[in-house]
């Protein structure tokens, strides 16, 4: 499949310019034009399929799209190159990369000297909160898009998490969200004056992995464009052995489906 998709091919072609701001945000910004009635939804966008499924979701939903990124010192920041190219295919208002440097802090494989836990297949991954986990990430992620939402007067944030095929993180849990909901709207001067009434959709959060790639697939996702390894190789290429991969592949496996982004050992 690629971005001239039978399920895109009535979607309005749009120009990109990306430009860097001074402040810490890089912005490309999709001229469209077309979207000045559409409610805006803030939508966060890793690269991963999940995040790239929920943006899809929400863009058939009726939503004009500001994706939000998140340069934060991640090994696997070639996720970021992943994110861009799905923002354009899927054509967003507007996409925003905040820069925040979570290594100060570590303590995860993802953001410090830690070995990314890696298995032969999905049925080894353990119990528990994994060393992946980054602490408090959605919590500092979903306070980045409240105060987008808030500037673009927007009442709708969505958010791929998962609690079925994940990796056990609290941070994707509904309780978890509903309850940052429900401090959002306490938290903000358009919540407070009632310009706004925060509603954080996480339409992925009783999904298999399966079913995420069914979804994705019948509303024209690019899947080839994801990226989801934790621990890719200087190239970019997945190692196919971590949780995310495993999980990713099993997803695919399960959905009959055969991935469409190359793994390291793959000839
Ligand atoms: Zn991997």
């Amino acid at each position: 499949m690629d971005v001239d998709s039978p399920a895109l091919e009535n979607t309005p072609r749009r120009r990109s310019t990306a430009v860097l701001t001074g402040g810490g945000v890089r912005e490309a910004v999709l001229h469209t034009g077309n979207e000045a009635t559409m409610p805006k939804a803030v939508c966060l966008l890793s690269g991963g399929l999940d995040s790239a499924t929920c943006l899809a979701i929400a863009r058939e939903q009726g939503f004009a799209c500001y994706a939000l990124s998140f340069d934060y010192g991640q090994r696997h920041r070639v996720e970021l190159q992943a994110a861009e190219r799905i923002a354009r295919q899927l054509g967003v208002k507007e996409h925003k990369v905040v820069i925040i440097d979570l290594r100060l802090f570590g303590r995860s494989a993802l953001t410090d000297a830690i070995d990314v836990p890696k298995h032969d297949d999905a049925g080894a991954i353990g119990g528990g909160i994994p060393v992946t986990y980054v602490p408090a990430r959605n919590t500092i992620f979903l306070s980045f898009a409240l105060a987008y939402a808030e500037v673009l007067e927007a009442s709708d944030i969505f958010i791929g998490v998962n609690a079925i095929d994940y990796s056990g993180y609290p941070d994707c849990r509904p309780e978890y969200i509903e309850a940052f909901e429900r401090m959002g709207n306490l938290a903000t001067k358009a919540g407070v004056e009632g310009r706004t009434r925060l509603k954080i959709h996480m339409p992925l959060s009783s999904m298999t992995k399966a079913g995420i790639i069914r979804e994705a697939v019948s509303l024209g996702v690019n899947l080839s464009l994801t990226h989801s390894c934790y621990d890719p190789n200087a190239e970019g290429l997945a190692c196919g052995h971590c949780d995310s991969c495993l999980l990713r592949l099993r997803g695919f496996a399960e959905a009959g489906l055969s991935d469409p982004i190359r793994y390291r050992n793959e000839q």
